[in-house]
């Protein structure tokens, strides 16, 4: 049995993120939410485009104002209304000044914005009451959030509301954005029957098969699902070495204990796979294979329902996120809590309860559900949103013996929900 952190490396190591090359597709601005961009954007625009104003107010020339005051104000010609979309016509000469509103473009000859509050409008002339505090006061110059030919948007990131917002800013509107990772799922077992069957004495309906569906695509991959196979070798290698052609990922839940119908191990070696992993030290989800082929990875999951979803969040949610092409935060996402109650494990297995996490006065703070750590109980992992962590015990002696985790205690949770 490996150790949770050494079978997360090992999988995380053999994980190649998709190629900047080959798995690139263009997709229309509206579309790419939630998209990873596969290469940098730049813009040929700097932003701002032109010199603009912060303020509503007066664009004039620092030397006619520097020194007026209430009682001595600068009296200007004003030559120009300046609204948003407007072009200046004229340019400001010594003892003029232009109306301007916010955002709209300097004319030439002013260098300064007196803000409208320091000002007195006369019909066509403007009395400045108060001095500016410096030359260039509430100018927004050309390029000063961002210079044309430089990266606006680094590769691998994940396209959100202000990502989207800068790339419609700077007008581009086909998006480079990497594939979707293709994860393939099966189900094993002859004791599974899909939901709108008849439930006959000793079935059991196979609920992981659109469990897994939904982890994958809220992590923006595609499922591929690919049905019931029985516990059959020759199915089996028929499902497998179908799945190997068109996913990237596959995942297969069930057959993967030590009974006599768990074949999934023996099939993945008759079809050349490399096996990395066959167990880990984690409870629950003990029975846990991964195996590589050439060009795709293999998850075989336990088939009980919850050891199949907690072992997907703990190694496959990572390994999805990091061939999808992120570049940062594909890692599991650990975080610190306080328990509002005690949470006990049999010391020998790091311990995964599942639970509730919420912000309380501003901390973490975790409810396991329900009072079962049962790895069968399904119905109970409904609404949680979080795993909490009970370390195996640090010493041999205690090993034999429970952990133990007292109400109050910080822990280690783990984030579940998707990128
Ligand atoms: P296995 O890992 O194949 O020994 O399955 C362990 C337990 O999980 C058994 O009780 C199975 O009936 C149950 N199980 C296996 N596959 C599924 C599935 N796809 N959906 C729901 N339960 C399952
Ligand atoms: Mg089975």
């Amino acid at each position: 049995m490996l150790p949770a952190q050494e079978a997360e490396a090992l999988i995380l190591e053999a994980v190649q993120a998709l190629d900047v090359q080959q798995d690139v597709e263009l997709v229309e601005l509206e579309a790419c939410h939630d998209r990873i961009l596969a290469s940098p954007v730049t813009s040929r625009l700097d932003f701002p485009h032109w010199d603009n104003s912060a303020m509503d107010g007066y664009a004039v020339r620092f030397e006619d104002v520097k020194s007026c005051s209430a009682d001595q104000p600068a009296v200007l010609e004003v030559i120009e209304e300046i609204p948003a979309g407007y072009q200046p016509q004229k340019s400001v000469q010594p003892g003029q000044a232009a109306r301007i509103l916010t955002g709209s473009v300097m004319p030439t000859g002013a260098d300064t914005i007196v803000i409208q509050e320091h000002t007195q409008r006369q019909a066509e002339t403007v009395l400045v009451l108060e001095p500016p505090s410096e030359p260039q006061a509430f100018v927004r110059h050309q390029g000063a959030f961002h210079k044309s030919g430089e990266p606006l948007l680094s590769a691998g990131i994940v396209l959100k509301a202000p990502e989207i917002a800068v790339l419609a800013a700077a007008q581009c509107v086909q998006v480079p954005v990497f594939r979707r990772v293709r994860v393939a799922i099966l189900s094993t077992g002859d004791e599974l029957v899909s939901p709108e069957q008849p439930l006959q004495p000793g079935q059991i309906v196979d609920s992981n098969q659109y469990a897994l569906a939904a982890l994958v695509a809220e992590l923006g991959a595609e499922p591929l699902t690919m049905g019931i196979v029985q516990d059959d070798p020759d199915r089996l290698n028929g499902a497998i070495a179908s799945a190997i052609q068109s996913a990237d990922i596959i995942l297969s839940s069930g057959g993967v204990s030590v009974g006599d119908y768990d074949y999934v191990d023996r099939i993945l070696a008759e079809l050349g796979a490399e096996i990395h992993i066959r167990s880990v030290a984690i409870k629950p989800g003990k029975p846990l294979t991964f195996a590589t082929f050439p060009n795709t990875l293999y998850f075989g999951l336990p088939g009980n329902p919850v050891s199949a979803l907690v072992t997907f969040w703990r190694f496959v949610q990572p390994a999805i996120l990091k061939r999808s092409g992120l570049a940062r935060d594909w890692k599991p996402r650990f975080i610190k809590a306080i328990t509002t109650q005690d949470l006990r494990s049999d010391g020998k297995r790091e311990s995964y309860l599942w639970g509730n996490v919420e912000i309380f006065d501003g901390a973490y703070r975790f409810t396991p559900a329900g009072g079962s750590s049962s790895s069968g109980n399904l119905i109970n992992l409904a609404g949680t949103n979080a795993l909490g962590v009970v370390a195996i015990a640090s010493s041999n002696s205690e090993a034999s013996a429970q952990t133990h985790v007292q109400a109050g205690d910080t822990i280690q949770m783990l984030l579940t929900y998707g990128k």
